[in-house]
């Protein structure tokens, strides 16, 4: 049995929880975005039916990545920290349907499964958590990058300034 591979449905209605830690090197889509495929998540989720009485999941991500700056190129230390709540449909016109129901809420509506992934919902958490351009907050060499000598007289105040914009 796959520990990821569970029933959606009876997950929310048993109100049943599960947590675990997976590898970034087993979620292909998230180690794509990554330099060294390193680190791994905690996932921790949890089930229920929200106010409507759709069955729902809260899914929490937490972990590490290795990114590339897209400034200097250099390795970037990313810690993911996310959680979402799915609501689960039983088909795609339920899906639409319980989407416009839910229009006010900041939720996601999924179709569910018998043999729901849990690993997908894992993953698209991560790379939604993702910056869409990941850079240092300071590059460790933005100075001396021979690359742009230009602001090199510039005070570091200034250049503090430019960041900001
Ligand atoms: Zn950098």
């Amino acid at each position: 049995m796959d520990a990821y591979i569970i029933d959606a449905f009876e997950f929310c209605r048993l109100k049943e929880q599960r947590e675990g830690d997976i590898a970034v090197t087993d979620l292909p889509r998230l180690a794509d975005e990554t330099v060294d495929r390193s680190g791994s998540l905690h996932w921790h989720l949890v089930g229920g039916s929200n106010s409507h009485g759709h069955p729902q999941m809260q899914l929490s991500v937490q972990g590490g990545v290795r990114l590339v700056c897209q400034r200097c190129m250099k390795p970037l230390d990313f810690s993911i920290e996310s959680s979402a709540v799915v609501v689960l449909a039983p088909d795609e016109a339920s899906a639409d349907a319980i989407d416009e129901q839910m229009a006010e809420d900041a939720v996601e509506v999924i179709v569910g499964s018998t043999s729901f992934d849990i690993r997908q919902l894992i993953e698209d958490e991560a790379l939604l958590a993702m910056p869409l351009s990941p850079r240092h907050a300071v590059c460790q060499d933005q100075v001396s990058l021979p690359a742009e000598p230009a602001p090199e007289k510039e005070s570091p105040y200034a250049v503090l300034k430019n960041l900001k914009k």
